[in-house]
């Protein structure tokens, strides 16, 4: 196993798309690192670099000590997932798995029957080791009965174990994984999710996944790299991505509902939004005037009469969620999201068109304005 070291890595696709710039990120060995964000942000473009499969315009990439910027894809001792599986339909699970080491053997193969005598014998104890690591990557992925079946006869989830077990055959330094489980239903992604995080933990493995989910990118992650516009926007680990987002779009990104962003402006520890003054005390305390002020769905709730930060707002709409509800609700031109309790279904209902949100001052997040302003501490 290794990690893998990337120094101002970069990418401008020919006709001039710069797709990732200036990404700086140490892999540790060992650790689970998930690219996450927004379809074209430049996450699949860095993974492939890593891969082999793109030219890295700038930058140096290492994998382990070695800088692999020139060195083919099959010669970096790492092995790829991806979306679709890419496995042979002719060939069973045995002989789909045993393909990377067959071909490897292949290579070196040619050479070895002309020059080394016993070749026979020596060909024979190959064969039997390649079996070995089949029945291995097998075992430790749970189809071994499913040996001899071809990918047809088997269903989504077996045929994306099957794909990592390929991988895993090789022994490789590092995994990457590229949205290895977008095609499957939901059910099952959340069940595959938490198989390779298990696999995760039980090799030890370096792994670099890529997903534009945010939630399967905060369950499986040691850290997280969110991106946007071919820039890293944070490095953390999951809960710091959480609590203590870099910016206004990873704040937004993360979480379901979004975050809910009202602009404003602050004096003297005061944000004023149309109307309203909330009273921010020492979270406002220097802030520039003009702030974003960010708030989970979750911690808005309907206000108490004697609550400090409460803002007028109108019900847009009530969805049931079963166990819980989300809240539409406009202030101003801003529209936002509470989630609440089921329990509270009907005192919004009742609410109707009008209500008196808050919030506690501690439990809010300001930003710089615009869509990338900064957290301010
Ligand atoms: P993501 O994986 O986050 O969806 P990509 O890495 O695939 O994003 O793409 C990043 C950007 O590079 C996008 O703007 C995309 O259109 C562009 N891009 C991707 N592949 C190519 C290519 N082969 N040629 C030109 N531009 C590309």
């Amino acid at each position: 196993m290794a990690n893998i070291t990337f120094q101002g890595l970069g990418k401008v696709y020919p006709g001039g798309v710069r797709a990732v710039e200036g990404v700086d990120l140490e892999v540790e060995d060992g650790e689970f690192v998930v690219l996450v964000g927004p379809s074209g942000c430049g996450k699949s473009t860095t993974l492939r670099m890593v891969a082999g499969l793109e030219e890295i315009t700038d930058g140096t990439l290492r994998i382990g000590d070695r800088v692999v910027n020139e060195v083919a894809g099959k010669d970096r001792d790492i092995a790829m997932v991806f979306q679709n599986y890419a496995l042979y339909p002719h060939l069973s699970v045995r002989q789909n798995m045993a393909f990377p080491l067959e071909r490897r053997r292949a290579h070196g193969g040619t050479v070895r029957r002309l020059i080394v005598p016993g070749y026979r014998r020596a060909a024979r104890e190959e064969d039997q080791e390649i079996q070995a690591e089949v029945s291995r990557a097998a075992e430790v992925l749970g189809i071994t009965d499913l040996l001899d079946r071809k990918p047809g006869a088997l269903s989504g989830g077996q045929r994306q174990r099957v794909a990592v077990g390929r991988a895993l055959v090789r022994r490789p330094a590092a995994f990457l994984f590229d949205e290895p489980l977008s095609n499957l239903d939901a059910k099952l992604r959340v069940e595959m999710r938490a198989e390779l995080k298990a696999l995760h933990d039980r090799l030890g493995a370096t792994m670099l996944y890529v997903t534009h989910d945010q939630e399967e990118a905060m369950t499986l992650g040691d850290r997280l790299v969110v991106m946007d516009g071919g820039r890293v926007q944070q490095c953390a680990p999951p809960r710091e991505v959480y609590e203590q987002p870099a910016n206004r779009f990873v704040a937004g990104f993360v979480g379901t509902p979004s975050m809910n962003f009202l602009e404003g402006e602050v004096a003297d520890g005061t944000m004023s939004i149309g109307e309203a003054r909330l009273p921010l005390g020492d979270a406002a305390a220097g802030v520039p005037r003009a702030v974003v002020l960010g708030l989970r769905p979750d911690r808005l709730r309907l206000a108490e009469p004697e609550d400090p930060c409460a803002l007028e707002a109108t019900v847009a709409g009530v969805e049931d969620l079963g166990d819980r509800c989300d809240v539409r609700l406009q202030v101003g031109h801003a529209e936002l999201v509470a989630r609440r309790p089921a329990g509270e279904l009907s005192r919004w209902t009742v609410a109707r068109a009008a209500a008196r949100v808050a919030f506690e001052p501690a439990e809010a997040l300001l930003f710089e304005p615009g869509p990338h302003g900064a957290r301010i501490h």
